[in-house]
């Protein structure tokens, strides 16, 4: 196995300095990295894509192209100059709303590359997974039909945004006649009507330049005062309040009313394919996305907000929040598997503890390349073939960051400190970027070093500076 040198964003959106625990985990595995504390350090990446590859921390060498120079099960095309692991595992540390945001399934990718591979630089999906590290905060899917309809009822400023009589009321008449409203029937007429109905009013409330937004946040932050609730809890209110706070007068301080708040603790999981509406609100997590970086806003950023894309995209399902949730699998005594319907990602939560015994400290062997993170504790690891042929010994710490090959045994032969880490894998091959175009679009972005630029179509919020961080 590979020890990596990684990459962190420094997005607007991210915590300061030694708040942030991507700064204090990445701090921890490069030894000559100095956290700032005016900084904020909001994503450690760890995967092969362009936007921020990960090195060999030998010798500098991007993993894409030691995986190309070292054909294996990976990839058939010898000609390559970079391999692409299928996945990216992320550490991300949040202090403000990302944008309201939707990722495209693979043909609605290829399609928006086509036609602007500016604004959708990547051709492949981005499913995402976000297993929660500490206490986890996101907005995710429109709400169940009952919750929507009394939201409606309640809140004459979410009716007036979804266009009154002309949209919204259709969209109320037709939940109202919905049997069941706790067990919809999905495929039940009632419920597919009102996805076209709700479609209309979202569409009618993305019109561009509507006049009438200031107004209508206003009027919803009085009938918040007024004690009106409707299917928000306590917690939703303070969201929307903090949501004005940070972006006053944007029409995504309303969508806690039609989506769903999910409010994660350490160890749960949830994970959404393409064409859901989302937000990350706070918190910290492990993240696994697919290897692409297309993203379709429709709020609360400074970004390119694409009003037709997104409308076409979103699948406008209202569904409960436990929909999400992904459970974990017990593989042994010290790894948890979270596997969502996905091929792209799968994710391990190791935990080693000091009276672990022999059997559990033997890590399952994959068939497919694998990056392991370690965030807390001490040990050491022995590496093997599958003839059980050793091939190295690491002293492994917190902040280290390693590529497993395929069939590469791992076992850990000692814990010191109880030990917490999560490896991403796939056997999927990963996407071919060799041909991207990595354009400095929306360079309104201060650049400390030119060379180290990378574009991120990512980038949430107006970033301080969008380098990756350099190894002093
Ligand atoms: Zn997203």
């Amino acid at each position: 196995m590979e020890q990596l040198q990684c990459h962190v964003k420094q997005y607007a959106w991210g915590k300061y300095g030694e708040q942030s625990e991507v700064a204090r985990l990445f701090a921890d595995g490069h030894t000559n990295f100095k956290i700032d504390e005016k900084t904020p350090y909001a994503e450690l990446w760890m995967g092969t894509h362009p936007d921020g590859p990960a090195q060999l921390k030998k010798c500098s060498t991007r993993l894409s192209t030691y995986l190309a120079k070292n054909p294996s099960i990976l990839t058939n095309n010898n000609s390559a100059k970079n391999i692409h692991l299928p996945f990216i595992m992320k550490v991300m540390s949040i202090r403000t709303t990302l944008s309201l945001q939707v990722h495209p399934t693979k043909e609605q990718a290829r399609r928006l590359h086509e036609l602007d591979p500016i604004n959708y630089p990547d051709r492949n999906h981005k499913p995402e997974l976000a297993y929660a590290l500490t206490q986890f905060e996101l907005l995710c899917g429109f709400r169940p039909a009952r919750e929507i309809l009394k939201n409606l009822q309640t809140f004459p400023s979410l009716r007036l945004l979804f266009g009154g009589d002309k949209y919204s009321k259709p969209l109320e008449n037709c939940i109202s006649q919905m049997k069941h409203l706790d067990t919809v029937n999905q495929d039940s007429p009632e419920y597919q009507n009102s996805r076209k109905y709700l479609e209309a009013c979202f569409r009618f409330m993305m019109v561009p330049n509507r006049s009438d937004v200031n107004d209508l946040v206003s009027q919803l932050l009085s009938e918040l005062a007024n004690g009106l609730r409707g299917s928000l809890e306590e917690g939703t209110v303070e969201v929307i309040k903090k949501m004005s706070v940070d972006f006053p007068n944007d029409i995504g301080i309303f969508s806690p009313l039609f989506l769903n708040h999910m409010i994660l603790q350490p160890g749960e999981c949830c994970y959404y394919a393409a064409e859901e509406l989302h937000a990350y609100l706070s918190g910290e997590c492990v993240e696994c996305v697919g290897c692409s970086n297309n993203t379709i806003r429709a709020a609360m950023t400074p970004k390119y907000i694409d009003r037709d894309a997104l409308c076409s995209v979103l699948n406008y399902k209202m569904t409960e929040p436990a929909d999400y949730l992904v459970k974990e699998r017990s593989v042994n005594g010290c790894v948890d598997e979270y596997a969502p319907d996905c091929k792209d990602f799968q994710l391990h939560r190791i935990r080693v503890e000091t009276n672990s015994t022999e059997q559990d400290m033997m890590m399952p062997t994959l068939e497919c390349p694998s990056i392991l993170v370690i965030v807390k504790g001490k040990g050491t690891i022995e590496e093997a073939t599958t003839e059980n042929q050793l091939i190295g010994q690491y002293e492994v710490k917190r902040g280290d960051i390693f590529y497993i090959p395929p069939k590469h045994n791992i076992r850990f032969t000692e814990c010191t400190e109880d030990i917490e880490g999560y490896r991403t894998f796939s056997d999927e091959i990963g996407p071919d970027h060799d041909t991207r175009l990595v354009t400095p679009v929306q360079c309104n972005v201060p650049t400390i070093n030119e060379k180290m630029f990378k574009l991120d179509a990512d980038m949430e919020e107006e970033p301080t500076a969008v380098v990756n961080v350099q190894i002093l």
